[in-house]
């Protein structure tokens, strides 16, 4: 299959990562900035989706964080636990991630990502010193020894299983919805490569054995902080498919046909349309260019 186009990388801003070392034009951006409001893991927001304030809104301390530029507008994200607005207007990612556009969904997804590291790293792992953003908080530096954290993400693998006759390998976890079915996934362990990860992964969950790799893409999964790389792979013996009866509690084979009907008959619920998941499956399922019905939407984001 092809690069797939993925929901939650779409972005079109430029981050313009040299003028994180420029306070003085930082500030002036700032001064005319559009800012996203971040607090308690939901979005300031309205009915259309994001909702931007201006400096003249901010109260309050918290943290300033460059997004990025488009054109001539300078994006910020403004995280603080001060409520500027009701309550009720902080949506989450999840909630209004399918009103966004392209620029949108890009900044929502970094700040999302940002916002948590920067929660999650008020100590440096070092020496136990407190630590404060840098840089447009693209940093955080310890107060003691100038030790420099940097953001993370937990680099997962996530893997469309096909055998020879083009079929597809879905497997269930018991913490899903009922009926829901996906491919399978996990993360990078220490020392491994992406390739390595898949070939246990799929031997781990599904017993198979991968025999060929293609790389398919990969989408930042900001929930806390995933990027997932999306492969297809190969297997010579499905024979030898079967639940882990851990992770995996159950797996079935899908054709072209027999996936459609199962949607039908209330014994398969996709994956959510925005992930990985199921841009893989979607993208098999149109491959052949035969004519079928479409496949149901289903859940956008839940
Ligand atoms: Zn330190």
């Amino acid at each position: 299959m092809k690069i797939l186009n993925l929901p939650l990388s779409r972005s079109t801003v430029d981050r313009a990562a040299h003028l994180r070392t420029d306070e003085a034009s930082l500030a002036k951006l700032w001064a005319n900035g559009r800012i996203l409001h971040f607090n308690g893991g939901a979005f300031l927001s309205d009915d259309q989706g994001l909702k931007y304030l201006s400096t003249a809104d901010i109260t309050g301390t918290g943290e300033k964080i460059f997004l990025g530029v488009d054109g001539d507008v300078a994006y910020f994200l403004w995280c603080s636990e001060v409520h500027i607005g009701a309550e009720d207007a902080y949506k989450t990612l999840r909630e209004i991630g399918h009103l966004l556009s392209d620029l949108d969904i890009g900044l929502a997804v970094h700040a999302q990502g940002i916002a948590h590291w920067h929660h999650r790293n008020p100590i440096c792992p070092m020496c136990g010193s407190s630590t404060s953003a840098q840089l447009g908080g693209s940093v955080r530096r310890c107060s003691a020894n100038n030790h420099e954290l940097y953001p993370r993400n937990d680099p997962a693998i996530i893997v469309l299983v096909k055998d020879s006759k083009d079929r597809i390998l879905l497997g269930r976890q018991s913490v899903w919805p009922e009926h829901r079915y996906s491919t399978f996934a996990g993360f990078v362990e220490a020392g491994e490569s992406f390739e390595q990860c898949v070939v246990r992964e799929v031997f781990e969950e599904a017993n198979v054995k991968v025999s060929e790799i293609n790389y398919l893409g990969s989408q930042p999964w900001p929930f806390p902080q995933s990027l997932m790389i999306a492969f297809e792979a190969t297997i010579l013996d499905p024979e030898n498919a079967k639940p882990d009866g851990e992770e995996i509690v159950d797996i079935r084979w899908f054709d072209r046909d027999s996936l459609y009907a199962a949607t039908q008959d209330g014994t398969l619920l996709l994956p959510p349309v925005i992930s990985v998941a199921r841009a893989m499956i979607q993208a098999w399922y149109t491959q052949d260019g035969a004519q079928r019905p479409t496949l149901p939407d289903a859940e956008t984001w839940r």
